[in-house]
């Protein structure tokens, strides 16, 4: 019956069918698979509660006649006062002016309508007349075509449950329905189409949801795991014991998440399949450590390893820091840079080709042609989008299909980076190591900006460094914006001989930025003007200050990184954003910086600020679409699913027993299964 045309259905003629084909609907199946956009929501509201374009249903007594004007042509708009609790408000129909004879003063109404909270107004949509029923609370809208009306359109809705109720199977392997707690593909159904009330139909929608996105994984998972058994890579068989006893030396106790992903990339560094993680963690969340854990593992394996950084700068601090840790245990590490010098630089290469050299830290230098490894087992990017998708695979042809880390601190929302970065494992780091001072952040307007000087004053003054960040480099006529040369400037003159003020934009050269830099971090320049250029991982841990002009010319993502400028060391850190935006959403994302510290958090934001299709910036996300699932506010149930969806692939009884053989039919039928490509 279920794959019958709708015309077997009773009432349902030629014309409505062909108005029902229009959207889609041909037979009986494809009618229960069209789901409302939304539900109505009759449940009674106190409109002190409502916020204003809300819809909104009332009960209320009549206090006016209702007066109508015609507008012309079978245009009207009645209007009438109405007591809904406390409020006295208008009531408006617009083109109803029938209802004049049904509404009279004194008489209670029951109102459906749109709360103009400002106006206090209700542009009604619907009236029942008398106090509300119990009836209705909550009653599913369809996106429909052609003359058919809801009403009409849910009759045929009942009917066709009614027939093919008992006939649907279950298309969801029982366990996971227990283990969830999902209501059964009838429930469900019915809690979609026929909701009770509000639980009812979230109830159903639950269930949908985990079984749309469990469908989605299991296709991007199969993609994966075909990927990974058609690619040759090495079994990097680390020492545990070296590296159980090199974590002990670390001067702190790596935090649980630092933990969970050194266990990941250990697993994938031990598997002869080829790693391919994007390692993601907030600015000052502990990534560094991770990768030195990573990489010492491929040494205690006969591997050399590979850190590769974006700025000189950053390769210096990570070289620093791994001399740090491994000198001390006879792990053989070299820095390799532009700026390393031609008989320095001719010896290193020498003793990289044999393997006198465990672990090669350095900029893009490190990709040059005669750049040679003797085993290359590990390679590690920082601030991989810093790099093009032709510097990566450069340096991972060094080595015979080396495993490959990539780390970023720019935080891309969970349900992102494991939709767009499908084919790449994610590990993240979401949590900061333990003692670290919240960096307080505050919103300012520009007039304000005397006290935001008066208070930075006060950071110098104690031997604190602070950071000034502008938009752009020079004054441009369109944009009234605060620039760098010209914040300079006032600095100066501000500041006097008292203290040394610093530039740095995108026009100096590399040598000159890193000498700028250089002198900031060794505190001989004491507030440093500067460019988005900061952005990227720079280490400063005595700066406290930083104030951002026109900070709503930046995205949220943005803020964040170069907030995590400061919050470096062990002083309390400030963050001012000076701004005056002139939009909702600009006021907004100034609010939520001032109320998070948390990068994930303000990503999740942006991405409800902007879309998903934004994010990214251009329009290559190539995310899929779901019925009724939302990337931003399901992330939870993808990331079960995604669990779930992995263990169940490498299951056997997911190919052959009886209770998934729907998922395996979907499955087959996205066509994943013939290697084809889904996004
Ligand atoms: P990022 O993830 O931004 O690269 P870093 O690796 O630079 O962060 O680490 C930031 C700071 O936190 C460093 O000073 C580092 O020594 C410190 N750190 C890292 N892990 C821990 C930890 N588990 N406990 C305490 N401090 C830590
Ligand atoms: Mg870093």
């Amino acid at each position: 019956m279920i794959h019958e045309p709708v015309s077997q259905l009773k009432g349902i003629g030629k014309e409505t069918a062909e108005n029902l084909m229009k959207i889609g609907i041909e037979t009986i199946h494809d009618l229960i698979w069209t789901f409302p956009y939304r539900h109505e929501d009759f449940r009674l509201k106190d409109l002190t509660e409502t916020p204003h374009n809300e819809r909104v249903t009332i009960e209320a007594r009549v206090e006016s006649e209702p007066t109508v004007l015609f507008l012309g042509k079978n245009k009207s708009r009645l209007q009438f006062t109405a007591l809904a609790g406390r409020h006295l408000i208008k009531v408006v129909f617009f083109n109803q002016n029938y209802l004049r004879q049904k509404i009279s003063t004194g008489g209670i109404i029951t109102v459906t309508g749109k709360w103009d909270r400002g106006r206090q107004v209700i542009v009604g949509s619907s009236v029942t007349f008398g106090p509300k029923t119990e009836q209705v609370d909550f009653e599913p809208v369809y996106s429909l075509k052609g003359n058919i009306q809801q009403k009409r359109f849910r009759k045929y809705m009942r009917q066709a449950l009614d027939t093919v109720k008992e006939e649907l199977p279950e298309t969801l392997p029982n366990y996971l329905r227990e283990s969830y707690q999902l209501v059964n593909i009838q429930e469900a159904l019915e809690g979609v189409h026929f909701p009770l009330n509000a639980d009812h139909a979230k109830q159903a929608r639950r269930r949908f949801v985990y079984e749309e996105l469990l469908q989605f994984q299991l296709r991007i998972q199969a993609l994966r795991k075909a990927n990974k058994e058609n690619e040759k890579g090495i079994s990097v068989r680390f020492d545990l014991e070296k590296l159980k006893a090199f974590i002990t030396t670390l001067p702190y106790e790596l935090t649980g998440a630092q933990k969970r992903v050194v266990n990941e990339i250990c697993k994938d560094l031990l598997l002869p399949q080829r790693m391919n993680r994007l390692l993601q963690g907030d600015v000052g969340s502990g990534k560094t450590v991770v990768a030195a854990i990573g990489l010492y593992a491929a040494v205690t394996a006969g591997y050399q390893g590979a850190l590769m950084a974006p700025t000189e700068i950053l390769a210096e601090q990570h070289a620093e820091n791994l001399h740090m840790w491994f000198d001390p245990i006879g792990v053989k590490i070299a820095l390799l840079s532009g700026s390393t010098k031609t008989k320095a630089r001719r010896e290193l290469l020498a003793q990289l080709a044999a393997g006198e050299i465990d672990i090669l830290i350095g900029t893009h230098a490190l990709i040059q042609p005669d750049v040679e490894f003797k085993k290359l087992g590990f390679v590690i990017t920082d601030e991989q989008h810093r790099f093009g998708v032709e510097q990566r695979r450069v340096l991972r042809e060094k080595g015979e299909n080396p495993d490959v880390l990539f780390m970023t601190a720019t935080p891309i929302p969970r349900t992102l980076a494991i939709t767009a970065f499908g084919e790449m494992d994610v590990s993240i780091i979401d949590e900061l190591p333990a003692g670290r001072k919240e960096i307080e952040t505050h919103w300012l307007k520009k007039e304000q900006l005397n006290s935001v000087l008066m208070r930075m004053t006060q950071e110098l003054e104690a031997g604190r460094q602070a950071y000034v960040i502008a938009p752009l480099i020079e004054e441009s006529d369109k944009l009234d914006v605060q620039n760098a040369v010209e914040a300079y400037e006032q600095l100066k003159a501000y500041f006097g001989t008292r203290f040394e003020i610093g530039l740095m934009h995108g026009r100096l050269h590399s040598d000159e930025k890193d000498a700028v830099m250089r002198a900031f971090s060794d505190g001989e320049i004491h507030v440093l003007v500067s460019t988005t250029v900061v952005e990227v991982g720079v280490n400063v841990p005595n700066a406290t200050f930083m104030t951002i002009y026109d900070a709503e010319r930046f995205g949220l993502a943005q803020l964040h990184q170069l907030r995590g400028r400061v919050g470096r060391g062990e002083h309390q850190s400030y963050c001012v954003l000076i701004a005056d935006p002139k939009t909702d959403e600009g006021k907004e994302r100034m609010m939520s910086m001032t109320e998070t510290n948390d990068g994930f958090r303000l990503a999740e934001k942006d991405l409800e600020l902007r879309g998903s299709g934004d994010f990214f910036g251009k329009r290559q996300s190539g995310l899929p679409e779901f019925k009724l699932a939302d990337l931003v506010h399901d992330y939870r149930a993808l990331e079960t699913a995604r669990q779930d969806a992995e263990k169940m692939l490498y299951d056997e009884a997911f190919w052959k027993d009886q209770e998934y053989e729907f998922l395996r039919e979907d499955l087959t039928a996205s066509g994943v299964m013939q290697g084809e490509r889904i996004d």
